[in-house]
């Protein structure tokens, strides 16, 4: 046989490398150690009862065969009551199409909206299958960024204005971000909508975490002048109902754009799981479902201000508290240069911590390539799968740790010391920090 080649495509196409700092870390566990879990964003509260007492019903019922690709009618018309009610813009059925997940819309979307060599603007650090599927399917990847200011992250909204060239065809939003938990503000989202109306381009918002917002009202890109046209909604049970394994999800959008996806999904999946698709319909429509998202919320929100809290008590950790979803991203610029692990070389802090704490997370170079000029240096930690306990035993052996690290002076080290000035002052004189309007 003659030389195997594969599609020289696939050197386009990325991955989620987050699983590959899991199995990492189940390697470590199984040789003993004991592990510290922050590395995915997945639950560990179970979908509630309701919902897989309905997909036991509906499995005995027979509900086991293909079905309409576009979804089975009664899901397609609750979602469209559902974001009708909660985005405050009116959709019906024949602009929905059920997916198997929320991250099946990226790829079609991008393949219904997206010509070769179309500039698409997408959030960097951000969900990594964003850049992976622009990348695989021929279009061009323009990263957007956001800033440190000093207390908070946002949007870098005047490099975001700037991006826009004629060859911009999509923009990719994720309000309630993926990893830094941003929210954008009421403004902010009509400077946007206002920018991709005036390019007309086409959007994709993911709204993958629109039910874990916890401060305010959250609010959808949709609703903003000139947006229902060009946009298509990324929803996901994953997140607001505990479903991640369920696989659902759903592209909802102008009925041109959805009447396309219709036809990927007849040529890919054929259609979404029968009874899975029941199962969603009683989440939907079900009031014990508001009980389980709400008290979902409430327990993110705990853990939440417990690990921010935390984290700012390790020495060269600065967290800010996030808006929304359930990541804290960590500035560790001071923490890298405090081991001594040079900057730029965030898997070298990884594996070190992992090595020496049995703490896990991602980096941010697991949320798309790093920027030219980026200087603050971001880790991920998800809390979604990880108690108050561990929180508390994770941060206190990080803790530990980084206290090798500090100057003699400072090593009587005070907690209610804001997370700035808790380092000696000769790590303080280096300017080592970088925040202050830094793009990361
Ligand atoms: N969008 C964002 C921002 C995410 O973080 C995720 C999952 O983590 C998804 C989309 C896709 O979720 P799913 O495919 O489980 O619906």
């Amino acid at each position: 046989m003659g030389e195997r080649k594969l599609a020289s495509r696939l050197d386009r196409l990325g991955t989620e490398t987050a699983y590959s700092v899991a199995a990492e870390a189940r390697a470590l566990a199984s040789k003993g150690k004991t592990i510290y879990p922050f590395h995915i964003g997945d639950f560990d509260i179970k979908t509630p009862p309701h919902i897989i007492e309905a997909a036991k019903h509906y499995l005995d019922e027979g509900k086991t065969g293909y079905c309409d690709a576009a979804g089975i009618p009664c899901l397609r018309e609750a979602l469209a009551e559902e974001i009708t009610s909660t985005r405050g813009v009116t959709y019906d059925k024949d602009e929905v199409s059920v997916q198997p997940g929320g991250k099946s819309v990226i790829g079609k979307f991008l393949q219904v909206c997206m010509e070769d060599g179309d500039e698409v603007l997408y959030p960097s650090p951000g969900y990594p299958i964003y850049e992976s599927q622009i990348n695989f399917l021929g279009g061009v990847a323009v990263p957007y960024a956001f800033k440190d200011t000093g207390n908070s992250i946002e949007l870098d909204m005047d490099k975001f204005s700037k991006l826009f060239t004629p060859q911009t065809k999509v923009v990719i939003f994720n309000n309630y971000q993926n990893p830094f938990g941003y929210a954008s503000h009421e403004t902010e989202l009509r400077e946007i909508a206002a920018l991709c109306v005036k390019h007309n381009v086409w959007v994709l918002s993911d709204e993958a975490y629109f039910d874990l917002v916890f401060d305010g009202t959250p609010k959808s890109i949709v609703a903003q002048p000139g947006m229902k046209e060009r946009s298509v909604i990324l929803y996901t049970f994953s997140k607001s109902f505990s479903m991640t394994g369920w696989r659902l999800g759903a592209a909802i959008g102008p009925k041109d754009v959805i009447a396309q996806i219709n036809k990927l999904n007849s040529n890919q999946e054929a259609c979404t799981n029968h009874f899975v698709q029941f199962a969603g319909y009683t989440a939907l429509t079900s009031p014990l479902s508001i009980v389980h998202i709400n008290s979902v919320r409430d327990t993110l929100l705990r853990r939440r201000n417990l690990l921010v809290e935390k984290l700012n008590e390790v020495p060269g950790f600065t967290a800010y508290t996030p808006a929304a979803a359930f990541y804290v991203m960590v500035n560790v610029t001071k923490a890298m240069e405090m081991v001594g692990v040079k900057r730029g070389d965030l898997e070298s802090f990884r594996k070190k911590i992992l090595g020496e704490t049995g703490v896990s997370f991602c980096t941010r170079e697991h949320f798309g390539a790093p920027l030219d000029g980026e200087r603050v240096q971001y880790v991920r930690f998800a809390f979604s799968g990880v108690d108050t306990k561990v929180i508390e035993d994770a941060t206190a052996a990080l803790k530990t740790f980084m206290q090798n690290f500090l100057a003699p002076e400072s090593k009587c080290f005070d907690a209610t010391n804001s997370a700035h000035a808790k380092l000696s002052g000769a790590f303080e004189r280096d300017g080592l920090l970088v925040s202050g309007g830094a793009t990361v």
